[in-house]
């Protein structure tokens, strides 16, 4: 199972510093609640804001509208009033100081501006605000003063004229809008006009015509409510700090505005009204146009009030719209224009003091953060520091302990377990020093057990060296002399028989020093391989042949099998490989009583090389294998046996038949072919037989002629030419005598000598054809002779053949160096002197019986056994079925002596009738009378 993937916050947080980890959740979280409680005041604020600006729109509007409705009520009423007491006759309209004083007392009464009357005939009495704060009386008469001037007159506190003010010259009220509007209408009316004379202030006037009884027009009654009042009202209501209110007409023009601003203008001395968008006031100007275009570019739509905003130099501007109307026929626009930044400055301060706050707890919790973390992460970063210089092999370092917290406890523990650590390395410290104290003895120990052991190896080589040797010294006299024995003239049955025996225990005993010879030196890794060029089918002739005699002398069947591909000339190891064969060969035919043997030799495949070269170029490079067979119909083996049976010295099955071999040679022929990296195989069934195999690589070589032994070709008599003379150099008289009697006989003049400062002095004297020199010698030993005569100008080209009975191929190698020609190893073997003999003085044998086993060789066949007459074997059968074996041994031995042809069948006949095996010897002279 995988294990889940880190995410994305893991990986950051895993490679943050811890104190990067604490701080900044903590001033996140910190940043995130005053965010969040700063927000939401801030727009709670500015929803409270508009909740109040609305209500705010809504009060002022409402006090306007009442304000309006009082103010100008009063003007309706009073010209109502007035007209009224015209009506009754109160007031005469030719009496027009009395009617003055009347509105003077009236004006004290009521807020308004100015009160006038005027009549068809120009008469105009009035009082009112003027010019400035005191209430004065303005009269026209024309009847009296003959013109249309103006007086205008200061009064006293009972309203009786005083003095005179100014004059205005033909005052013509007439063409004011006041009077001519009222006399067209004909009914109470509302005038909004501009006085004619200065300082032309704009009024509203409530005005009503007054009829006499016959319906003529007596005047017109005005009350003036001054705009201007309604604008010091506009200015007194407090709406917001810059928060404006105006009030205009449908058609736009301005009635009043709580600006200073006046609602009209003075072009040429000439009074014009002034339109609301078209005021300097910003804030007017912007309300009133921003409400033409909402409302489609006409004042006419509005019908309702309305609550409206807009944006003037990107502030929000709270707007609220009422109309406002008067049963005379005023039909007004009150606006309110709050501007939202009224409202907002201090939740916007608020809000300011919240950042600040907020930045203020930032910086402070960024702080105690920073301490905090100091405080937790200073700790657990000596703790950290301290686990890895521990990691890293520094063992000594603790961690300071502050206070009794969860840090202080994990510091404690660091220490302890730091404690314990050192301890236990401490421990191990001593056990590993210890344990090197120890290794180092027992290496010393083992050091002196191999020297030991070396030792005792050395002392056991040259142990069997000399004893080899020691044993070989003896073994040279007896088997030379069987051999002598043998080749010389003619012994009894008997002694035939027991020189043969001699050869056969002397050459077992030779067998058995060379096999434990190989096998130590196997063991020690000494034995090498020498490859040579052989001739491979006479190889394998000569091989089989030696066997086949055997066969032949135990009356069993011997079957060589030769594949035809088989290579002429091989390169391989020839007497190693002739040391294997001949011990499966002839285990073969020593434990097989019935059947036979076959010996078969096949190539297997040709191995090509990298170069392409094949077998059938008869390439120098290429090379066989070849596979070695020998099946037998023995007494096989049980599987346990096979496993045991290539240990040294293990010998399985008939104990009779054990004590012909060593138990070595299978050990040992094993180790030889591992050598030439193979292995024998066994197949084996007890009661069937057994089948040893193995195949080796042998590379094809086609100078093998050269090194080719010369077959042996029977018994030498003699040779041919002069006499020649052979110096032998010995300390041993029983070798010496060896020699001499092996060579002597067959023509050798031969000379003896005791050691090498002998053998030197003979050989200048006698001056030998060849010396025959032993190595290990008192006086002056095999090697410095050697050296002696290779430095004598008249001995330098003698020709001398080494022979000793050392097994160490190093003196085998030493002799020739010191300028030996050629190594004859002791026990002498006849054939291999002859050899050397042969080859060196260039001699031509005579033969005393030839037959040309080279021939047989090349022929691959073995020679059938001559049989006698047949007399003969009727007369050997009789006997045999009679039981007499000592008239068979007799008849077989004449038979040998009389016909050498039939020698061999003369001795299976007498081997097995010595060996009282008298069925085989019955079955066996049968099967020939047959
Ligand atoms: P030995 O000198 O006794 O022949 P080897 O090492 O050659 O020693 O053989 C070991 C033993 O293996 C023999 O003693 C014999 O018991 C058994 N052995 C070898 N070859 C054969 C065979 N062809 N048939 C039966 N037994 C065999």
């Amino acid at each position: 199972m995988s294990s889940p993937q880190p995410s994305i916050l893991n990986k950051l947080i895993g490679n943050a510093p811890l104190r990067t980890v604490l701080i900044v959740p903590f001033v996140l979280q910190i940043i995130g609640a005053v965010g969040i409680v700063g927000y939401l005041s801030f727009r709670n604020g500015q929803k409270a804001v508009n909740d109040l600006a609305s209500q705010l729109r809504t009060e002022v509007s409402s006090r306007i509208d009442q304000h309006l409705d009082s103010q100008l009520d009063t003007a309706r009423h009073l010209a109502q009033v007035n007209a009224d007491a015209f009506d009754v006759g109160l007031l005469d309209p030719k009496d027009l100081d009395n009617m003055t004083r009347f509105f003077w007392k009236q004006m004290q009464l009521f807020n308004i501006g100015y009160i006038s009357f005027g009549a068809p005939g120009g008469e105009f009495a009035g009082a009112g605000y003027h010019l400035d704060k005191n209430i004065q009386m303005g009269i026209v008469d024309p009847k009296k003063n003959g013109t249309r001037d103006f007086y205008n007159y200061n009064a006293d506190s009972r309203g009786n004229k005083t003095t005179l003010i100014d004059t205005y010259k033909n005052y013509q009220f007439k063409k004011e809008l006041w009077y001519s509007n009222t006399v067209k209408a004909g009914k109470p009316t509302w005038v909004l006009y501009q006085w004619e004379i200065t300082p032309f202030p704009l009024a509203v006037s409530a005005n009503r015509p007054i009829y006499g009884r016959k319906n003529q027009l007596i005047g017109v009654i005005g009350i003036d409510q001054r705009l201007s009042q309604i604008s010091d009202f506009l200015r007194q209501l407090k709406v917001s700090k810059s928060g404006r209110t105006f009030i205009v007409e449908r058609s736009g023009l301005m009635v009043a505005s709580s600006s200073t601003e006046k609602p009209f203008k003075l072009i040429d001395g000439k009074p014009k009204r002034l339109k609301a968008s078209e005021s300097s006031d910003g804030q007017i100007q912007s309300a009133a146009r921003y409400l033409l275009k909402h409302f489609g570019g006409d004042f006419n739509n509005i019908k309702d009030a309305q609550q409206l905003d807009f944006l003037l130099n990107k502030e929000r501007q709270f707007v609220q719209v009422l109309p406002w109307k008067d049963e005379w026929g005023l039909d007004w626009l009150v606006v309110v224009v709050v501007p939202e930044s009224d409202f907002m400055g201090q939740i916007n301060a608020n809000t300011r003091t919240t950042i600040l706050f907020c930045i203020g707890a930032l910086i402070v919790a960024t702080v105690v953060g920073f301490y905090t973390s100091r405080l937790i992460a200073g700790p657990i970063a000596l703790l950290s520091k301290a686990s890895q210089d521990f990691a890293s092999g520094k063992f000594d370092r603790t961690v300071e302990v502050s206070g009794k917290n969860e840090l202080g406890v994990l510091s404690e523990s660091f220490n302890d377990m730091a404690q314990q650590l050192r301890d236990s390395f401490t421990a191990l410290e001593n056990t590993n020093a210890e344990l090197e104290k120890r290794v180092e003895e027992r290496t010393v120990e083992l050091k002196i057990a191999k020297e030991m052991a070396d030792g005792a190896n050395r002392a056991k080589s040259e142990f069997l060296a000399n004893m080899s040797h020691e044993l070989r010294t003896p073994l040279n006299g007896i088997l030379g002399y069987a051999q002598i024995l043998q080749r010389s003239e003619p012994l009894t049955h008997k002694g035939r028989g027991g020189v043969d025996i001699i050869y056969q225990c002397g050459s077992h005993l030779l067998t058995l020093i060379n096999d434990v010879l190989d096998l130590s030196k196997i063991e020690a890794g000494k034995l090498e391989l020498h490859p040579a060029a052989f001739h491979l089918p006479s190889f394998i002739q000569g091989v089989a042949e030696i066997c086949a005699i055997r066969a032949e002398e135990k009356a069993i069947s011997f079957d060589l099998q030769v594949d035809p591909q088989l290579p002429a000339g091989v390169c391989g190891d020839e007497k190693r490989l002739r040391q294997v064969l001949l011990n499966l060969l002839s285990n073969a035919v020593k434990f097989t009583e019935k059947g036979g043997v076959i010996f078969q030799v096949d190539v297997l495949q040709d191995a090509e090389f990298s170069d392409g070269s094949s077998q059938l170029e008869n390439s120098t490079e290429n090379s066989y294998k070849i596979w070695f067979r020998v099946e037998d119909t023995g007494p096989g083996m049980t599987p346990a046996q096979v496993q045991k049976i290539f240990l040294p010295f293990e010998q399985v099955g008939d104990v009779k038949k054990q004590s012909e071999g060593t138990g070595l040679g299978l050990a040992i022929a094993q180790k030889i072919v591992r050598l030439m990296q193979s292995e024998i195989a066994i197949g084996s069934r007890p009661g069937e037989g057994s089948i040893f195999s193995f195949e080796v690589e042998l590379p094809e070589a086609q100078n093998w002629a050269d090194s080719s032994r010369i077959v042996e070709q029977g018994a030498v008599l003699g040779y041919q030419g002069d006499k020649r003379k052979i110096l032998v150099v010995d300390d041993r008289w029983e070798n010496r005598a060896v020699l001499v009697n092996l060579l002597q006989p067959i023509g050798f003049e031969m000379i003896e000598a005791a050691d090498g400062k002998e053998g030197l002095d003979i050989a200048l004297a006698a001056a030998p054809d060849l010396i025959l020199t032993d190595l290990a010698m008192p006086v002056m030993d095999g090697f410095e002779l050697l050296r002696d005569i290779r430095a004598h100008p008249q001995l330098r080209e003698a020709i001398v053949l080494v022979s000793s009975a050392s097994v160490f191929e190093i003196d085998r190698q030493k002799s020739l160096d010191a300028g030996g020609n050629d190594f004859l190893p002791k026990p002498v073997q006849a054939d291999l002197l002859l050899g050397l003999l042969k080859k060196y003085l260039q001699l031509e044998w005579v033969y005393g019986e030839t037959a040309d086993a080279g021939e047989k060789a090349q022929q691959g066949t073995i020679g059938k056994m001559q049989l006698p007459a047949i007399e003969i074997l009727q007369l050997l059968n009789e006997q045999a079925q009679a039981g007499d074996l000592d008239a068979v041994i007799e008849i077989a031995e004449q038979i040998q002596t009389a016909n050498p042809e039939h020698a061999t069948f003369a001795k299976k006949i007498l081997v097995l009738a010595e060996g009282f095996q008298v069925k085989e010897l019955r079955a066996l002279i049968e099967e020939h009378l047959s």
